[in-house]
């Protein structure tokens, strides 16, 4: 019998920062296809509401703390997984920062907030790949989806760290993929645009609903006219990790509503 295109029975898939905003949605909507998702994550405050959440689609989930900045901590993630559930088939990159402390120049950018916001969302994406290819080899082959951003794409002004990042995460995710397809391992990426997480909400949206003068000019480069939400990122990065996206390898897959398709302008 013919297996089913749009099912994930049984694969086991490892998310980062799987246990908030994208990440979260990014697990519920595999977790519906049949996978068995583990949301790696730092933040332990969260690992309670983001089990149960997955725990409402259907069983067998888990958490576990994964730092991707400490090889030690993916070490141990990784290893408690494969006791678990005997093996990795899907890893999704997704635990990634934009928290420079200001909004500045190149020349006034802190080394500091270079060095965190490098650390977690490309140095993390190299250890964690290092730490679960061998996994998935292990599988006879399986799938990568690294996010990156439309930021890694068409950089924006005053985020010389986050835009250097995603640009080489969507660069990485070309050369993994050349690199690992003898493996049978795919290797694609999402680039999402702004998009509605709860703590970005909080930045763009004042108490009544309404969003907020800065946020509104940041919508208004959006072809669709509003932001994203999670569910229609993890839709995408749901789709690359399925049977039926079987012969798509390095792509950078912008998901953003038309921002990086060009300028909305009248001539
Ligand atoms: P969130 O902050 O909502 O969730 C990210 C999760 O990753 C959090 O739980 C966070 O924990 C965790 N995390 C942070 N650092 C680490 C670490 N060192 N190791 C493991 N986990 C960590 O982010 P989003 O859902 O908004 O973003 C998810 C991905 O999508 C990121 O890569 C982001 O850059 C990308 N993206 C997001 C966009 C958006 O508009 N939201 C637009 C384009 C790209 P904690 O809360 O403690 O920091």
């Amino acid at each position: 019998m013919q297996k089913d295109l749009f099912r994930l029975d049984g694969q086991v898939a490892l998310i980062t920062g799987g246990c908030q905003g994208i990440g979260l949605a990014i697990g519920c909507q595999l977790a519906e296809r049949g996978a068995i998702v583990v949301a790696a994550d730092i933040a332990i405050d969260t690992f309670a509401p983001a089990m149960a959440r997955l725990g409402a689609i259907s069983s067998g989930h888990h958490v576990v703390r994964c730092d991707v900045t400490d090889r030690a901590s993916i070490a141990q993630a990784v290893a408690e997984v494969v006791a678990r559930y005997g093996g990795i088939d899907i890893l999704v990159n997704n635990a990634g920062i934009n928290t420079a402390r200001e909004r500045v120049t190149i020349e006034h950018y802190l080394e500091e907030d270079w060095r965190r916001i490098l650390s977690v969302d490309l140095d993390g994406v190299f250890y964690v790949s290092q730490a679960v290819i061998p996994c998935l080899k292990a599988r006879g082959g399986g799938r990568i989806i690294n996010i990156s951003s439309v930021l890694g794409l068409v950089p924006a002004r005053l985020q010389s760290g986050y835009v250097a990042a995603k640009a080489a995460v969507a660069n990485l995710t070309k050369s993994m993929a050349l690199e690992l397809a003898p493996d049978g391992i795919l290797v694609n990426a999402v680039a999402p645009g702004s998009t509605l997480t709860e703590g970005y909400r909080q930045m763009l949206e004042q108490k009544d609903g309404i969003f907020y003068e800065k946020a509104q000019s940041l919508i208004s480069h959006i072809a669709l006219g509003r932001p994203g939400a999670p569910e229609e990122i993890a839709a995408a990065v749901a789709f690359l990790a399925l049977p039926a996206s079987s012969y798509i390898t390095g792509v950078v897959l912008p998901v953003d509503g038309g921002w990086t398709a060009g300028y909305i302008r009248e001539w």
